[in-house]
């Protein structure tokens, strides 16, 4: 099937690589009319003009500029249905080790930005008769992953404030929806990037599961993202969608 987000405008946060990447391409195949946004400009801007979109350019922990892109996108395409915030990045960390500057950076990257994100995009959305909200999360909000304690911790408040705007938009009856998509070890430069991270603060890895110790591929994650933006979720408010193989509910060994 195609057309599945024919007529919608998205903005995709985090959109110049991994899961941000291929939840751009898959929508705007899918008839979306999609904004990317990313700190990284080079990146970002050759991969809205190979799938036909617009690269914006944000640091999703600026305020500001985040009023800019809502209202920027409006003027290029008259309203706003879909958002997915996914901007995010990892700092390894236990609970003692973890400085302070990476744990402030960490909330900054995925709650502050998550906060924003909603608090612009809900009135917009509202506008038009409503809209779908997807805050990309982990099962690291449901896992305790010593090794990067803030990145926990971030994404447990991204999961809870998911249900907050999920309920709050509900009643009142705005036609906004919001959920969180709970991936785990898919293959992007951000996994790629933990077990050297890990060399750095702890020299090796703990005695713990490794992110990419099961790995899947930036699509699955981008077909999950794909319905919660489409109408065919339309009963789907405040709800974890888990995309890890079993990852979190597993206990002990896991299939091959
Ligand atoms: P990635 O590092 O491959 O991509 C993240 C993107 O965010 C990059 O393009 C980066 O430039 C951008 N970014 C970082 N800081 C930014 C900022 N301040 N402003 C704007 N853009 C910024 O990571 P990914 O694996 O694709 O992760 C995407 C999202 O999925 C993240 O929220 C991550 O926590 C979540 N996630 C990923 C996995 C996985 O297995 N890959 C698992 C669980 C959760």
């Amino acid at each position: 099937m195609t057309g599945r987000l024919e007529n919608k405008v998205a903005i995709i946060t985090g959109a110049a690589m991994g899961l941000g990447a291929a939840d751009a391409t898959l929508f705007a195949k899918e008839g979306a009319k999609v904004i990317l946004t990313d700190v990284a400009a080079d990146k970002g801007q050759e991969l809205a003009d190979k799938i036909g979109a617009t690269f914006m350019q944000q640091d999703v922990t600026d305020e500001e500029r985040w009023k800019e892109i809502i209202s920027d996108t409006v003027n290029l395409h008259g309203k706003l249905d879909v958002l997915v915030n996914n901007a995010g990045i990892v700092e390894v960390g236990d609970p003692e080790n973890q400085t302070t500057e990476e744990y402030r950076k960490t909330m900054a990257v995925h709650m502050d930005s998550t906060f924003f994100g909603c608090k612009y995009s809900i009135p917009v959305m509202a506008e038009s008769g409503g809209g779908s909200i997807v805050n990309m999360c982990s099962i690291a909000s449901v896992q305790g992953e010593s090794y990067v304690a803030a990145y926990c911790a971030a994404k447990g408040a991204i999961e809870a404030y998911t249900r907050a705007v999920a309920v709050h938009c509900g009643l009142k009856k705005n036609g906004v929806r919001c959920n969180s998509i709970h991936p785990s070890g898919i293959i992007t430069p951000m996994v790629e990037s933990v077990p050297e991270k890990m060399e750095a603060k702890f020299g090796g890895a703990p005695n713990q599961d490794a992110p990419a110790s099961k790995q899947g591929e930036p699509n699955d994650i981008a077909y999950a993202a794909l319905y919660l933006a489409s109408d065919e979720s339309k009963f789907m408010n405040g709800a974890q969608l888990r995309v890890d193989n079993a990852m979190s509910v597993a206990s002990g060994s896991m299939p091959e």
